[in-house]
């Protein structure tokens, strides 16, 4: 059994402490913030409640998991419902296309727009499919770093292994890969909006990330009943039963590297002493300020970039938009014109895409009645140079209600609201410590590079492990929460590895 200190409380460090604890371990988490769940948090005002975060849930079998490693049930800590159509889309010309749950609805649908894509949806889902069974055998519920972690190319180099290299399809980008399969502009950017997941271009990503279409079409989209804050609230129960410390308003400032191994933090200007250290907090700043030295040349040499930002404004409504599904995404009119803006010259987009979650569709109490507690993000640049958003935010308001209005039919928008508030990329940066005010840890552009990210198991620094968006295998609920596992995982089987041998009686 060892000691662990777990910097941060967001889902990839509860996640890490509910397994560290199941597996025996003393586990002492370490939160900046007065609550825990990190980017999950919550909103409640006038009546009305908003998961100020992810709302989007996916692969809630990562959470199973968690909850099993202790021999739990999660249905006895969650109630998720599962939703159809999993997104409704409104485009610029008037078209609205609902992504079905049932794939050959889904399919049917899309044929119904254009039916030569009902045949071309199909074989991207196969494409997406394939690529979701690589990952899940390579890549996922292991510390990865970069190809070498995954497939030991010279051992065994057999036919199986060439063929799941193969189809990686390391020459091809997302939109390459959709563009190759599907032919109506349309179809084609409410696909490219799956890589939105881990605020990426589809034009600079690679391929393999169509996988996580897969993941969403074939285990479905999820919505815990008390939002998606019920997910942190039921892994918090969870660890508490296993007897995790939680610490909230503590402040790390610093960890403690002693003959190259992490031997505890500084808070407050007080030492703790660990066996072994869990940062979530974002990898690279994690390195750069908690760390430095040696360890943080050594990680920081290869150029990490921010994933995008974004701003969410919450609008309590005193009267429901009923033709709303509980997901939906307002597209912009350009595609090509959104993500060269937000990824290539670093500016907000001139016609943005909006997703607008209106959860009151599967759980009526988040509103009065007959309100509505919309959420609305648009993705924006990561925090560059010369950014203020107190100045920038009414200007992109103004963008955001006029594009709605246009082509979302909520004309009299302005009309309804009663309660306003908005997150920044600034206030995003500042709330959770992130890099650059990045919603989804670091950007995953690079065709054979652009999937990986730093490994949870430091190669820096002994007993520093790493769980959270920023670290493997990347950003999204589903899989900070893996990252937390997998810390876990990989800090249990080390400590297992290096204990001393107990002495034949
Ligand atoms: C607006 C928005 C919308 C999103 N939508 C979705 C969605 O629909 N679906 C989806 O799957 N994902 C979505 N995401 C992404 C998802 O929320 C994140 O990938 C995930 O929650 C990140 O978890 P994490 O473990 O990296 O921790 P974080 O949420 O980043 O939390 C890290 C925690 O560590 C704490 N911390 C940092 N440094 C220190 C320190 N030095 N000392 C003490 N504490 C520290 C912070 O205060 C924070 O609480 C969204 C995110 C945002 C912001």
């Amino acid at each position: 059994m060892s000691t662990v200190g777990i910097i941060g409380g967001g889902l990839g460090g509860l996640a890490a402490a509910a397994t560290l604890a199941a597996r025996g371990h003393k586990v002492t988490l370490l939160e900046k913030n007065e609550w825990l769940g990190g980017k999950a948090a919550e909103l409640e005002e006038g009546g009305f409640r908003f998961d100020m975060g992810p709302t989007i849930l996916t692969m809630p079998r990562v959470l199973e998991r968690v909850f099993a490693e202790a021999g739990r049930d999660m249905t006895d800590y969650l109630d998720l419902r599962r939703l159809d159509p999993q997104w409704r889309c409104f485009y610029d010309d008037g078209t609205v296309l609902d992504l079905r749950d049932d794939p050959a609805e889904a399919a049917r649908e899309i044929g119904r727009l254009s039916p030569a894509d009902e045949a071309g949806f199909q074989r991207f889902m196969e494409v997406a499919d394939r690529l979701s069974d690589v990952s899940d055998r390579f890549f996922f519920w292991r510390s990865v770093e970069d190809i070498r972690d995954t497939m030991n190319l010279k051992q065994n180099m057999n036919l199986a292994t060439l063929s799941d290299v193969m189809a990686l399809r390391m020459h091809r980008t997302v939109a390459g890969q959709i563009k190759k399969d599907v032919r109506d502009p349309r179809v084609q950017q409410m696909l490219e909006h799956f890589i939105q997941y881990v605020g990426s271009s589809p034009l600079a990503s690679p391929a393999v990330l169509c996988g996580i279409a897969q993941m969403q079409q074939g285990e479905g989209v999820w919505y815990p009943i008390g939002g998606t804050r019920a997910v942190p609230t039921a892994l918090t129960r969870l660890g508490e039963e296993l007897g995790v410390d939680y610490r909230t308003g503590v402040d790390v400032t610093g960890i403690d590297v002693e003959d190259g191994r992490a031997v505890g933090v500084v808070a407050d200007g007080e030492r703790m002493r660990f066996d072994k250290v869990v940062s979530n907090m974002d990898s690279v700043r994690t390195y750069r300020e908690l760390v430095g030295g040696d360890a943080w040349r050594d990680f920081g040499y290869r150029k990490r970039e921010a994933a995008c930002s974004g701003i969410v404004l919450y609008l309590g409504l005193d009267r429901a938009y009923d033709h709303l599904a509980h997901h939906n995404f307002v597209f912009s009119r350009d595609p090509e014109e959104e993500f060269a803006a937000i990824y290539d010259q670093g500016v907000p987009a001139p016609d943005p895409t909006a997703y607008i979650a209106a959860p009151a569709r599967t759980e009526p109490g988040v509103a009065p009645e007959g309100g509505e507690a919309l959420y609305v993000l648009v993705h924006t640049p990561h925090l560059r140079d010369g950014h203020d958003w107190e100045a920038m935010l009414p200007g992109e308001r103004a963008k955001i209600m006029s594009k709605l209005a246009r082509a979302a039919g909520m004309e009299d928008l302005e009309e309804r609201i009663v309660v306003e508030r908005a997150l920044t990329p600034q206030s995003i940066h500042d709330r959770y410590k992130v890099l650059d005010g990045a919603i989804y840890g670091l950007v995953s552009h690079g065709k054979v590079n652009g999937a990986f990210k730093p490994g949870n198991r430091s190669r820096q620094v002994r007993d520093l492990y790493l769980a959270g968006g920023s670290a493997h295998p990347g950003p999204g609920m589903p899989m900070a929460l893996m990252s937390g596992w997998i810390a876990a995982d990989s800090l249990d089987r080390d400590a297992a590895a290096n204990a001393p041998a107990v002495a034949a009686e």
